[in-house]
């Protein structure tokens, strides 16, 4: 695996890790700011009881206070009964009483063999028989039996919102007086939501729904009625717009106002603010009391919370979070970033140059290990290039002459018969031998000898062309291998190489030659017959006289 594909796998992880640390602490704030909201309305709703049944207890307390005004006016009721025969003025009566009263209002009976034959607010129930009312019929069997008077006030509990009355009641000349206060919450409850914020101040600043019995004991009584919620949702828009907000499958199967009311504070859902609005809208729902059906009433409470105010410390861990979390991300990035451009990209270049044998050159900003290392590698290089080059020296030059040797010679021709062969690249050869040599090594001394040997070697060289190679063969035999030349040319700079040489003085009062032979390399030759071929013409100089050229074409000069 290459270290670009390691690098690109590496990031890649590491990306995805991070994405999904960052959705895993998103959603661990997002849960625990959904609990820690839910717990929030947990206690505001707690604190919302506590506060009903403060305003209850005020309540109670005005509900006693009208006891006592009841008792003193029953009194005067019962002197205009038992001293006054003929019609007497309830409403009156009882617009005396109300005078004292800032809410709710009293209503004053008479009732004589168990039927009411007057009432102070209305005839509405005149002729009512108390026997067939089994709310008062208990009351009035205790009172025949003796029992002077019975107040039925039921004392309020904090969900008893359905208590609306209380009476005095006392006999006098076998009738009965009762007097009742009357706190009508039916039409509060029924009709208006406002005059209910009246009674109960807590509720004031809610936003109140009301659900009455009528719907309740619509949805209690209709037994077979599977789809309660759609029932509950089509009998009131309010329903339906709670429903809606809170989500509640219209499917579920409720069966009793406390499962609907436990339905409902299991959803009472959060809906977090989204970015729209901070605000957080939650219902819950209270109850009256379920031990007299035909009294309940439920009530739902919309409450918004400002999110931010509840939420702050978290949402500031939460951006503080994402702030980190981003920070890392871009630091992750940059590193990778940097990683690749100074370090992969830069072996990567590294590698492709030591693929071409050349020193390694990189431009811009190097981690100094890697300039180390480029600087240590060159010079292992250029070091080994330059023994290498004196190695070859060594096997392949002549070291008196400096010209190539025999070994060189015999490779060079190997190869431009192959280039010949393969491209048809033509070559020639001069060979060449040094008259009478044995002679000057006699006379002068064999290191004058050398020295004509290594003086005039310099002297052919600067005769050549650059790709022209000058070889030492033998003693004081040389050959020359002319690539892309042909015969003519090739005489031509033999000839050039015997005038120059005849000229020169390498050894004082003595004249140095050469014999020479050439030849053009054709298909009909080898290695092996070229050589001798070219030999061939040399010896052919050498019997004709010596200081000549001979070749298979004569001399042009
Ligand atoms: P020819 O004209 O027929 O070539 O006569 P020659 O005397 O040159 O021929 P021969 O082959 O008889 O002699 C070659 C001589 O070259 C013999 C040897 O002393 C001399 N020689 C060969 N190698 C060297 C060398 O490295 N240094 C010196 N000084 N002389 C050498
Ligand atoms: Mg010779
Ligand atoms: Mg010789």
């Amino acid at each position: 695996m290459s270290l670009k594909r390691f690098h690109l796998f590496f990031v890649l992880f590491s990306l995805t890790g991070l994405l999904f640390i960052y959705l895993y602490i998103a959603h661990l704030l997002e849960t625990n700011i959904d609990a820690q909201v839910k717990s929030n309305i947990r206690s505001t709703s707690i604190e919302l009881r506590q506060q009903l049944r403060n305003d209850f207890a005020i309540l109670q307390q005005r509900f006693s206070n009208h006891e006592t005004v009841s008792l003193e006016k029953l009194e005067e009721v019962i002197a205009y009964v038992e001293n006054t025969t003929g019609n007497f003025d309830l409403l009156s009566v009882a617009d005396s009483i109300n005078k004292n009263v800032f809410d709710g209002h009293y209503e004053v009976y008479i009732i004589n063999d168990d039927k009411v034959i007057e009432k102070s607010t209305s005839i509405a129930d005149i002729g009512l028989d108390y026997n067939a009312y089994p709310y008062f019929s208990k009351e009035l069997d205790q009172l025949k039996n003796g029992v002077d008077y019975k107040i039925t006030a039921p004392m309020f509990d904090e969900y008893a919102l359905d208590m609306s009355q209380y009476y005095v009641v006392r006999a006098a000349n076998d009738k009965w007086v009762m007097i009742g206060f009357v706190l009508p919450f039916d039409e509060y409850v029924n009709h208006k939501v406002e005059d209910l914020k009246t009674v109960f101040p807590s509720l004031q600043g809610l936003d109140l729904f009301i659900l009455t019995y009528d719907y309740i004991q619509h949805i209690n009584t209709v037994k077979e009625q599977k789809n309660i919620g759609e029932l509950f949702k089509k009998n009131s828009q309010f329903t339906k717009m709670i429903m809606d907000d809170l989500q509640l499958e219209t499917t579920a199967e409720v069966s009793s106002v406390e499962a609907i009311a436990e339905s409902f504070s299991q959803r009472s859902t959060v809906t977090l603010g989204n970015g729209l609005s901070s605000d957080t809208v939650v219902y819950t729902l209270t109850t009256s009391s379920s031990e007299n059906d035909s009294d309940d009433f439920m009530l739902i409470t919309k409450m918004s919370f400002d999110q931010n105010y509840y939420l702050s410390d978290f949402v500031e861990l939460k951006n503080l979070m994402y702030l980190f979390i981003t920070f890392v991300f871009i630091f992750m990035v940059a590193g990778f970033l940097l990683i690749h451009k100074a370090i992969i990209q830069k072996i990567s270049a590294i590698v492709e140059q030591m693929h071409k044998d050349e020193p390694i050159e990189l431009n811009g900003f190097l981690f100094s290990e890697l300039k180390f290392f480029i600087q240590r590698y060159n010079t292992f290089l250029l070091n080994w290039k330059e023994q290498v080059r004196h190695l070859n020296d060594i096997t392949m030059q002549d070291e008196l002459t400096k010209c190539a040797n025999r070994r060189y010679f015999n490779q060079k021709m190997k190869s431009q018969i192959d280039l010949y062969q393969r491209y048809g690249q033509e070559f020639s050869m001069i060979m060449f031998d040094i008259d009478d040599f044995k002679a000057v090594n006699d006379t002068y001394g064999h290191s004058q000898g050398d020295h004509v040997l290594s003086t005039m070697a310099h002297d052919v060289h600067e005769q050549l062309r650059v790709s022209d190679v000058l070889c030492r063969i033998g003693g004081e035999e040389f050959a020359i291998i002319l690539p892309e030349t042909n015969l003519e040319s090739a005489l031509f700079v033999a000839e050039k190489i015997r005038k120059r040489i005849e000229r020169q003085t390498y050894i004082a009062g003595e004249q140095v030659t050469i014999s020479l032979g050439v030849e053009s390399y054709s298909p009909e030759f080898d290695f092996n017959s070229f050589y001798t071929t070219v030999d061939a013409f040399l010896y052919k100089s050498k019997s004709n006289g010596k200081n000549c050229v001979h070749s298979s074409i004569p001399i042009s000069s």
